[in-house]
């Protein structure tokens, strides 16, 4: 077999295997499969890779870096609904929000950037879905408003809610990797579920969860995750970058 046809091969098995594992989850805790959005994580990952999974029918993927992402989407087809999930700088938000398919960015921890994206998009792009990234595990080098400042978490939220081009569709984060490597219940995904809830009730809006990886994602979905970001267990290793 060609080595094209080798990776093709690969890619599909792997995104069958995560699709069945998702299915699975689903049903052993009684949730619909709709609820749960996969998110495939590109990052590092060719262009043809992306195309390969778009022509099996995915579309949602997601990239960390504003210039690869700028890149593939410039190449890619226009429906791929694009998820930013890298570090936000307020320098980017301009360059990002010119992305016509972008469909969220998954890593907003203030108003102003927010406003950033929100004045650079137009009437002809989507509507930008934004998360509120949190930082639950209290780890310094995790980006994201403290989970515990409720207060900042709903002043930025209702910010969102008010800028026209934005849709407000949840919080966000990536918990330690302790908690994600260990049986039972994360209490990262636990902070980032009872503080959703709380904004729920501020807001009355639906607020999503953003969470779950290749090495927790099941246990993401049993907590309640409706948006699960998956790399490696659907693309492979990523390349050491230099
Ligand atoms: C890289 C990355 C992922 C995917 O991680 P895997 O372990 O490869 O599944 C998910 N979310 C964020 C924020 C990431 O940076």
């Amino acid at each position: 077999m060609s080595k094209e046809i080798t990776r093709q091969a690969e890619l599909f098995q792997h995104l069958a295997a995560v699709e069945e594992s998702i299915v699975k989850e689903c049903v052993a805790v009684g949730r619909p499969r709709t609820a749960v959005n996969l998110v495939a994580v590109s990052k590092y990952m060719p262009e043809s890779d992306i195309q390969i999974l778009y022509d099996a029918g995915h579309r949602d993927f997601g990239e960390n870096y504003v210039q690869e992402l700028v890149r593939k989407a410039g190449t890619l087809p226009g429906d791929i609904r694009w998820h930013f999930i890298g570090a936000l700088q307020s320098n980017k938000c301009k360059v990002l929000a010119k992305i016509p398919n972008l469909s969220a960015v998954e890593t907003v921890d203030s108003a102003s950037k927010a406003q950033k994206l929100n004045d650079n998009r137009t009437d002809n792009d989507s509507i930008l879905g934004i998360f509120l990234q949190i930082n639950t595990s209290g780890e310094d080098q995790k980006s994201g408003l403290a989970w515990d400042a409720t207060e900042e978490v709903l002043e930025v939220a209702r910010a969102v809610t008010k800028f026209p081009r934005l849709q407000l569709r949840g919080l966000m984060t990536i918990g330690s990797f302790s908690e994600s490597h260990a049986e039972g219940v994360n209490s990262d995904f636990d902070r980032l579920s009872k503080l959703a809830t709380t904004l729920q009730t501020e807001l009355g809006v639906p607020i999503g969860l953003s969470m779950g990886m290749s090495s927790d994602f099941l246990e993401a979905i049993r907590q309640g995750s409706t948006n699960v970001r998956v790399g490696r267990t659907i693309f492979g290793n990523r390349p050491v970058k230099t």
